[in-house]
């Protein structure tokens, strides 16, 4: 007999990353002086992982709408959306969320990471799903718990794409997946690209805005609107857990598509409904994306500096102004030692490895807020520049 639990042992790598002392997951932090900066273990360092890009999760006004809320409402939401957990601050969320981002009509859940896996909803088993090779887990998850199978394009490659669609059974329906800026590269996609090919094969579109909404476009309504191309997008994701500051996440699009999903999404139902305090804060910052354009100018002015800089010391980054800047490194473990060296320098950073990543394609990921000092910007950049040296990357 299988005792189900005998899977539970960590392959070896790990108590051979553990013993190098190079293990960068799991570091707890004590405090958060300030956004830019956090303690660990007693060294305050700069924290250069954060997807907290605006700053807002320690903003005063933030924090004032959240503990206002909580003594209102309560700390719990108490049932799932379906059933008893609805709020009318949920309600107000989804008008004012609607309203900002030009969409019809707009459901809140408790994590963006539900906000995609209730798009479960809207794949059957015979709809070809055709998302980009670097969509995040969660659009995955999503296609895995529809039992939708999904097929991936070469990332941003639309002539990949093409042959897929092409390939794609003519009576099924076709959903396009994509993320608006890549977590994990920074990179744009092609939404031209992909407006173009899903008009020709009558697809629609899925954009994950995660990283993008309160950071591109004029408005902050993210990479569609940077591309001038929202009307590409039909359904449009978001979490809270970036731009935002706080937790929970929504789904963007016609009003009957979200009407369906309020019933046939299992996030909706089978969890709770989003906290009064994260509902609160996640409606406090959306005051502060719209009536503060400065501060994603702010973001990305930060981001240009850094990501050139590195660019600049000889790292292969992608040079421009998007706050996620990744810094290939190749080897799991010579990431993992990369990373330890900046944590070392004061530099907290996110080592990724797959299946964060693709196979080979390890990197050291470096996210620029709006709570960033120049100074802190500095040591950033000169703590990349000692360990490459040492590490021979450079
Ligand atoms: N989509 C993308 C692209 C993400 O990077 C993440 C979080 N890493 C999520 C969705 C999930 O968001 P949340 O943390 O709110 O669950």
């Amino acid at each position: 007999m299988v005792d189900v639990f005998a899977k539970c042992r960590l392959p070896e790598t790990y108590a051979i990353v553990r013993e190098l002392g190079v293990y960068p997951y799991y570091r707890a932090v004590d405090e958060r002086p300030g956004g830019g900066e956090v303690v660990i273990g007693g060294r305050t360092l700069v924290q250069a992982g954060s997807s907290d890009y605006l700053g807002l999760s320690g903003d005063e006004r933030v924090v004032e709408a959240a503990v206002a809320a909580a003594r209102r409402l309560g700390t719990g939401s108490g049932g799932s959306r379906l059933s008893n957990g609805s709020l009318a601050l949920h309600e107000e969320l989804e008008g004012r969320l609607a309203a900002f981002l030009r969409r019809p009509a707009v459901m809140v859940t408790s994590a963006g990471y539900l906000a995609n896996l209730a798009l479960a909803g809207l794949m059957g088993p015979r709809d070809a799903v055709i998302g980009d090779a670097l969509v995040h887990a969660c659009l995955i998850d999503a296609t895995r718990l529809a039992g939708a199978r999904l097929r991936r394009y070469r990332h941003n490659d639309p002539a990949h794409l093409e042959r897929l669609l092409e390939a794609a059974d003519p009576r099924a329906g076709r959903l396009i997946v994509t993320e608006g800026m890549f977590s994990t590269s920074g990179a744009l996609c092609d939404l031209p690209g992909i407006a173009k090919l899903a008009r020709a094969h009558g697809a629609r579109v899925v954009m994950d805005s995660a990283h993008d909404v309160g950071l591109l476009g004029a408005g902050g309504r993210g990479a569609a609107e940077h591309h001038g191309l929202e009307q590409a997008v039909d359904v449009q994701t978001l979490t809270f857990s970036k731009a935002f500051g706080t937790i929970g996440g929504a789904v963007a699009g016609p009003r009957d598509v979200i009407a369906y999903l309020r019933h046939y999404a299992r996030p909706m139902v089978f969890t709770a409904a989003l906290s009064p305090p994260c509902a609160a804060a996640a409606l406090a910052a959306l005051e502060v994306i719209t009536a503060e354009p400065e501060r994603r100018a702010r973001v990305r002015a930060a981001a240009a500096r850094v990501s050139g800089e590195l660019a600049a010391l000889g790292f292969g980054v992608l040079a421009g102004d998007r706050p996620v800047v990744a810094v290939p490194v190749g080897d799991d473990l010579l990431c993992f030692r990369l990373w330890r060296e900046l944590f070392e320098a004061g530099v907290f950073t996110t080592a990724m490895i797959p299946p964060g990543v693709p196979p080979g394609e390890a990197l050291i990921r470096v996210s620029v807020t709006a709570a960033h000092t120049g100074a802190q910007l500095d040591r950033i950049v000169e703590a990349f520049a000692v360990a490459g040296r040492r590490l021979g990357l450079l």
